[in-house]
């Protein structure tokens, strides 16, 4: 890959509308020349011009390797797993998105030691704003619990903040299937700069994901301008057929999959990923009753963060998946986004 560089990527990827936003170019890039900017809709990230391959001659192509949308897409549906297994926290987290089960998980790998940070998302509770961050804490865990529907943020920008700056060797980190395939193509890579990357991630748990939202087209546009709902009354949001809207008064509001169709990132509609393939363990709502989360066990290590959870009596094991129901929404994506 070293004799690729951005400009491969900005020509095969960027110009194309095919970039997921997932932050991995921008994260290994040694120059820190790649940079996302502020703004509706933003696809993909930009260059300052500085290239160490382009403009030094320097061995790099960096970013090129990690992208997960050069090459291949996955199509193993499920993909390879060990168990699959419903599961949510034995102790209360206020904000869980279903079960609380990757909360728990991570909560207790880092009051074991297990891990020493998290990469993950969380959002400005007033605006709703998201935004990439390292928490090194499980109390603050707790509080940022809850999925972010509006994602758009380059996760893996904070995994350069955790590896290179803090120099965390223990990082787990939660995505969506875009991020954790840019991930799969950390770990599995044979290249020095990004070594550094695959040496300290001890864990990824993938989210699963039909598609996200742009913040500004989706919170700014049609909740507060279209709905007139201010983002600080909105209590938490959840993807069921249509965008669910609970408010901290009670009162609720939906919009329709078709009202949210122009809000949709660009890079989403060729994925085909739901239940994030190359994770250690993916969790998501689908397959499991109300206040349990699915997980699908796939790795030796994934299994041993679980056990040890449970052992611990962080979590519980709920129940069985519907296995039926996940495997009909992983088709329902894949059709979708390959007929476009
Ligand atoms: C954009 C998106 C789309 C989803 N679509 C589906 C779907 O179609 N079907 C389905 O069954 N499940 C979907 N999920 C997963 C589901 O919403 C829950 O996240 C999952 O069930 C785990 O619930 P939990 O209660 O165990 O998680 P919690 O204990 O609430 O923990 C959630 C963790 O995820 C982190 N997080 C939240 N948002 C993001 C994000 N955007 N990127 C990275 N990390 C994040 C939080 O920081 C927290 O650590 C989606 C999640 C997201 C973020
Ligand atoms: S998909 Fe990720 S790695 Fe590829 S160009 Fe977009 S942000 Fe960069
Ligand atoms: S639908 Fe695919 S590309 Fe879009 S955020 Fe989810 S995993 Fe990433």
């Amino acid at each position: 890959m070293a004799e690729k560089s951005y400009l491969d990527l900005k020509a095969e990827i960027w110009d194309k509308g095919r970039c997921s936003g997932c932050g991995a170019c921008v994260a290994v890039c040694p120059a820190d020349a790649l940079y996302f900017d502020e703004g509706e809709m933003v696809a993909s990230p930009q260059s300052n011009g500085y290239c160490k391959q382009v403009s030094d001659g320097v061995l790099c192509g960096a970013c090129y390797e990690v992208c997960p949308r050069i090459g291949d897409q996955p199509t193993g549906m499920l993909g390879e797993y060990l168990d699959l297994i419903s599961a949510k926290a034995a102790f209360d987290i206020p904000r869980r998105q279903s079960g609380g089960a990757v909360t728990a998980i991570l909560t207790n790998a880092l009051n074991t030691g297990l891990i020493d940070a998290v990469v993950t998302v969380t959002e400005d509770r007033w605006t709703l704003k998201p935004s990439s961050v390292v928490i090194t804490k499980s109390d603050v865990l707790i509080t940022e619990a809850g999925s972010r529907y509006s994602w758009w943020v380059p996760l893996l920008t904070a995994l350069k903040y955790a590896a290179v700056d803090k120099k965390y060797h223990r990082i787990a980190v939660v995505g969506v299937p875009c991020v954790v395939q840019a991930l799969a193509r950390i770990r599995a890579s044979k290249h020095d700069l990004i070594r550094p990357y695959a040496a300290s991630i001890r864990l990824v748990i993938g989210l699963f994901c039909t598609e996200t939202f742009d913040y500004m087209s989706l919170v700014l546009g049609k909740i507060r301008m279209e709905k007139k709902i201010e983002p600080n009354q909105i209590k938490k949001m959840d993807v069921k057929g249509k965008l669910e809207i609970l408010m901290h008064d009670g009162t609720k509001a939906a919009l329709s999959m078709k009202e949210l169709e122009s809000c949709v990132r660009k890079g989403c509609h060729i994925c085909t990923d739901l239940t994030s393939v190359f994770a250690d363990i993916s969790a998501g709502a689908v397959g499991s009753p109300a206040g349990s989360t699915t997980l699908i066990i796939r790795t030796p290590a994934g299994k041993s963060f679980v056990e040890s959870a449970v052992q611990n009596k962080q979590l519980t094991v709920s129940g069985t998946v519907d296995l039926a129901a996940i495997e009909k929404l992983v088709q329902a994506k894949v059709n979708k986004n390959t007929q476009r």
